[in-house]
């Protein structure tokens, strides 16, 4: 059928080419410098045609050649690194780096993984010279990360992000080298801006990094109208152990302790009592005002987190009967605190230092105090309780 239909198209071409020509066979003289031809008109409209189709295959041809060449190229690259053989890709990436200035953001990349970080900064430092991108800068603030050169590493961070503001990679470890640095509102700025451009599908997780972070801010700063306008920007993002325990503290610190108390037990209609309360033994001062809650829902919250609270008010009766229960460092801390009575927290203090209460779900660094990106592994929302994993 299919060669039917061939044969029919091929036969209707033919009779229009042998009508075409019959009918235009009168002569036309073509001129090509001092030469001069005279041609059927047929022969000059069909060469045409010939010509048309010759001039972009020649072209195409050739573009081809260029690309299998690339192609066989960037092969040989990737054999080269899958076959983990550093010195020959070290070898032709160098010979190429000067007319393929990306390549060096791969040599760079090897060079990292061998742990040669200062030849890969050498690298990178000489071509961004000539010429630089929103890659080149972040391969390189990556190196100088790993150096420990933060100041430098913030700098090449800066611009990769000027290159191109949807790098969201070079964002992420700005946003993340802030936070090491201490430099909270940049830290806000720059998660504002992953915000603008994160993919659908990372809303989310960004968006709940953004309310631990704004209320995280909220907690450190002293200007009570500041205060409040973070932390009425983090309750928009989420609400967390952190942003229920900063609204619970600006409520007391305006003398709103009613207000106070009621956030306090809604925390346990939403399962936040361990975090709030855990955060809350940082604010050892405040304690008292919850007491009641406290004693009337002893059997909601995490026994450990618990007693720190009784610890932290001084009371160690109401954990007697809990003893055997406890954990062997704060039954320690009970017959020590019974024995002594007086209001001696220096014991309690030193539990504190010793026994660090939040560690980090993803790397397992144990911390003191609560902070939401975690400054080990810089991972975000990981760290929670110790003893209330999972
Ligand atoms: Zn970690």
């Amino acid at each position: 059928m299919m060669n039917f239909f061939r044969f029919l198209i091929l036969l209707s071409l033919g009779v229009f080419i042998a009508i075409f020509s019959y009918q235009n066979m009168t002569e036309v003289q073509i001129n090509v410098y001092q030469y001069s031809y005279k041609l059927p008109l047929f022969v000059v409209v069909f060469g045409c045609f010939v010509a048309g189709f010759l001039i972009p295959t020649v072209y195409y041809y050739f573009k081809n050649m260029q690309m299998s060449h690339d192609i066989n190229f960037f092969h040989k690259i990737l054999t080269l690194y899958s076959k983990g053989s550093t010195k020959n890709l070290v070898n032709l990436l160098k010979k190429h780096i000067k007319t393929k200035h990306f390549l060096s953001v791969l040599l760079s990349e090897v060079y990292k993984n061998s742990g040669r970080i200062d030849e890969g900064i050498k690298i990178l430092e000489t071509v961004r010279q000539n010429q630089s991108s929103t890659f080149i800068e972040y391969a390189l603030g990556q190196l100088y990360f790993k150096k420990g050169l933060l100041d430098e590493a913030l700098t090449c961070l800066r611009h990769s992000v000027s290159f191109d503001f949807k790098n969201i990679r070079a964002h992420r470890l700005l946003r993340d080298i802030s936070f090491l640095r201490g430099n909270l509102p940049e830290t806000i700025t720059t998660q504002r801006n992953i915000l603008k451009i994160v993919e659908k599908e990372e809303a989310k997780k960004e968006g709940d990094i953004m309310g631990s972070l704004l209320a995280y801010a909220s907690l450190k700063e002293e200007d009570i109208k500041e205060r409040e306008r973070l932390l009425k920007e983090s309750l928009r993002y989420s609400r967390n152990p952190l942003n229920i325990t900063a609204s619970i503290l600006l409520n007391l610190e305006k003398g709103k302790e009613n207000t106070a108390q009621q956030l306090f037990e809604e925390s346990f209609h939403n399962g936040m009592q361990n975090g709030v309360i855990a955060l809350l033994l940082n604010y050892e001062e405040k304690l008292p005002y919850f007491l009641n809650i406290i004693r009337e829902k002893e059997g909601r919250i995490n026994l450990e987190i618990l007693a720190r609270a009784y610890i932290a008010l001084n009371m160690y009766e109401p954990l007697q009967e809990k003893v055997d229960a406890l954990p062997e460092y704060i039954r320690v801390m009970v017959e020590v605190g019974e024995s002594h009575l007086e209001k001696d927290k220096r014991c309690f203090n030193a539990l504190k230092e010793a026994y660090p209460l939040w560690e980090c779900k993803c790397c397992g660094t144990k911390f003191k105090e609560y902070t939401p990106m975690c400054t080990n592994c810089l991972k975000w929302n990981c760290i929670d309780i110790l003893s209330v994993k999972g």
